[in-house]
C-alpha cells in the first residue's frame, strides 16, 4: 500500500469515522501529531503500525481514487 500524508489527509477529509486524536498531554512533543489537522496519522483509530483499525482506509483510497 502506497500512502504519504497528502493521503491521509484526503482519507481523513473523506472519512465518516475520523475521531480526532485530542491529545491532553501537553508534554505531547511529537511534531507529526499537529492537533487541528485532518490525518488519519491524527485519528484515533489509526494504528501504531500505521493502519486503520476499522479497516476503512483502503475502502476511501479506491471509492475515492485517490492514486
Ligand atoms: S484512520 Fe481510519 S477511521 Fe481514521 S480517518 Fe483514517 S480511514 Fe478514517
Amino acid at each position: 500500500m502506497r500512502s504519504d500524508s497528502k493521503t491521509y489527509e484526503e482519507v481523513a477529509k473523506n472519512c465518516s469515522a475520523f475521531a480526532p486524536v485530542t491529545s491532553k498531554n501537553s508534554y505531547s512533543n511529537s511534531t507529526s501529531n499537529t492537533p487541528g489537522q485532518i490525518s488519519c496519522v491524527n485519528c484515533k483509530h489509526f494504528t501504531q503500525e500505521k493502519y486503520c483499525e476499522l479497516d476503512l482506509y483502503d475502502e476511501i483510497v479506491e471509492d475515492k481514487k485517490l492514486f
